[in-house]
């Protein structure tokens, strides 16, 4: 993601343009830039955070009513100035700033090369300057942009503004957000309300396939297809600027745990080609390790049961902290590190560690340009946007998309895969809406969590796949409750902690819809209860009446049901830590990410 903020006025459009900047710095930081027309077109742009790139470019010198902005979230090239935004035509008449992916960017980029452009950047983003540019030639900026985007696939906010037309910015959106701010003196366009409600808070939120042409006496919202006049109605908001950083969420947790409908579906939507590469090193491998830390090695033993079961490989997962100690390495082995922040210091070690030893490595990461980005062999990039929370909601169910699919590609190659596979991969185009499903319970897991939860001790139990969705939850509850919660296997209970069960102990239960785990579970919830316990079920399906309390998410294939019982997890903790007063996004002693042994 990233954050952009248009405004045409009668004041000087640079001021504006860098404080909406500036509070959109949280949906990306990797560059920013700022493109004002005054006669000239002018650009300034770099790598860095907003502070430090207008230290050494002063925005506020740039001159004109009317100017656009850009801070950037890298998808695709390396932060750098070349790759900032906003980017420009050949001619330097048209600037261009856009938040989301083109995904046929490389064979328009091949076509444009071919009729003569030159490009200045590795991103995505410039071919639309391009496309414009192209047809701005006979037709107007409208006219222009429209059929550009004709021919774009993927999803895109843009704002866009050219010489020849100097009091309009065009602006447009698809499946990336945009709304209009409506000024008293001047019109605005953002990322997000916060860009401009310092201004005003009038809104226009534009649609899909919808773009508008703002100036500074007037607007109009009409259809990118048919270019037909669309009726809006202006929103008045009551946020304040820091809710509506959070767009309207109390906090960046909670917001996060929202938008998993949509982060899986950009993992989903990664390149086939990156899966397809990291199925294959697998294949190759003699021993494949995954190995991560904390939430991504959760993330590790998610799939550790799905290589097993879909394409009977035995991949061994391992702490990466511990890696050094038992991992064997040679040129036959393949160490598949799992790192959101790509910096996480212990993975990073243990991935130089293989690699000295002769082994080939991967990386699953967030953040592009990131050490493992550059140190490993073979990169998938998950897409999940920036995560400002400590505690990982969005990225772990992005990592399991990575994962799954991997499964799924390395039992296609290896014509291993059991009758399950068909049955899987269907189910995972339905994971968005299942997960909208569970996140519109929140009021009543709310609820749960503040009659129930004022305990100092829980135990997450699972089995079979069920087992790290229970690791992840108990890890989730303790970071940001800072109450005691361990997860375990259901069968592993009988074996000692069982006499922890009393009056101080919950239970929670991750139980899958189907399957012989399902009964398996239940067997051990009886045997809890039977000492006198309390039982939450976190349940896939049919409600488990042998449990106290039951929170039910829609039933799945039980190899799906840790996208479905997670964001359960996820919210019993975070209802569970405000409740008691926690500061969720920011819990005492950690770290986004670890970049220490
Ligand atoms: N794909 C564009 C880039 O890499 C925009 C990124 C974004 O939306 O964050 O520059």
């Amino acid at each position: 993601m990233c954050g952009i903020i248009g405004y045409v006025g009668g004041g000087k459009a640079a001021p504006v343009v860098l404080e909406g900047l500036r509070t959109l710095e949280y949906r990306g930081y990797d560059s920013c830039g700022i493109a004002t027309i005054d006669k000239e077109l002018e650009i300034r742009k770099d790598r860095g955070m907003i502070g430090e790139v207008d230290r050494e470019l002063s925005f506020r010198e740039m001159k004109g009513s009317l100017g656009i902005g850009h801070t950037r979230w890298a998808t695709h090239g390396v932060p750098s100035r070349e790759n900032s935004h906003p980017h420009q035509d050949c001619a330097g008449e048209i600037a261009l700033v856009h938040n989301g992916i083109i995904s046929n960017y490389l064979e328009l980029k091949e076509g444009l090369l071919e009729r003569g452009h030159r490009f200045t950047s590795e991103t995505d983003s410039e071919v639309l300057a391009h496309l414009i540019e192209e047809k701005h030639r006979s037709a107007g900026l409208e006219e222009a942009v429209t059929e550009a985007l004709k021919e774009v696939k993927g999803s895109y906010a843009i704002l866009v503004i050219s010489k020849k037309e100097p009091g309009r910015i065009l602006c447009a959106r698809h499946e990336s957000p945009l709304l209009l701010g409506i000024g008293e003196e001047g019109n605005f366009i953002g990322s997000d309300i916060s860009a401009f409600l310092r201004h005003t808070k009038k809104v226009v939120p534009l649609e899909d396939m919808e773009y508008a042409v703002v100036e500074k006496e007037g607007w109009t919202v009409k259809n990118t297809l048919t270019r037909e006049p669309v009726e809006k109605e202006v929103l008045t908001v009551d946020w304040d600027q820091q809710m509506a950083e959070k767009e309207g969420y109390p906090t960046f947790m909670e917001k996060e745990i929202h938008e998993q409908p949509r982060t899986v579906k950009n993992a989903m939507a990664v390149y086939d080609r990156d899966i397809k590469g990291l199925a294959e090193m697998i294949r190759e491998a003699k021993r494949t390790y995954i190995i991560g830390a904390g939430t991504s090695l959760n993330a590790a033993w998610v799939s550790f049961y799905w290589f097993a079961r879909l394409c009977k490989a035995p991949v061994i997962v391992m702490d990466s902290s511990e890696f050094i100690e038992g991992g064997i390495c040679d040129e036959d082995t393949l160490v598949i590190g799992i790192t959101q922040s790509g910096e996480t210091y212990d993975t990073l070690a243990a991935m130089r560690h293989a690699r000295e030893k002769g082994a080939k490595t991967a990386a699953i990461v967030n953040v592009i340009g990131s050490t493992a980005t550059r140190e490993s062999d073979h990169v998938v990039m998950q897409n999940s946007g920036i995560e400002i929370a400590v505690c990982a909601t969005k990225t772990f169910t992005s990592q399991l998309v990575i994962l799954l699919r991997t499964a799924l590609e390395l039992a296609k190659l290896t014509g291993e895969g059991g009758g399950e596979t068909g049955a899987v991969e269907k189910e995972l185009a339905h994971v968005p809406r299942y997960m909208e499903e569970v996140l519109e319970k929140e009021e009543e897991i709310k609820r749960v969590a503040e009659k129930y939860c004022n305990k100092r001790n829980y135990l997450y139990i699972g089995k079979g796949i069920s087992l790290p969705t229970a690791l992840e939850g108990a890890l989730k509850f303790k970071e940001i409750t800072y109450f005691h919660a361990e997860g375990m296997s259901s069968g592993l209970l009988k074996h000692g902690t069982i006499s922890l069960i009393d009056d101080d102990m919950i239970t929670v239960a991750i139980i899958p819809g189907d399957g012989e785990n399902r009964e398996r579970i239940t067997g051990n919830v009886q045997e809890i209860k039977a000492r006198g316990g309390f039982v939450i079920a976190v349940v896939s399906g049919e409600p488990v009446p042998q449990c106290d309390i039951n929170i039910t998410a829609p039933k799945c294939h039980e190899l799906i049901s840790p996208f479905v019982l997670t964001p359960i997890c996820q919210l019993l903790a975070y209802h569970t830590a405000r409740h008691h007063g926690r500061n969720v996004d920011r819990p005492r002693a950690l770290a986004k990410s670890v970049t220490v042994g």
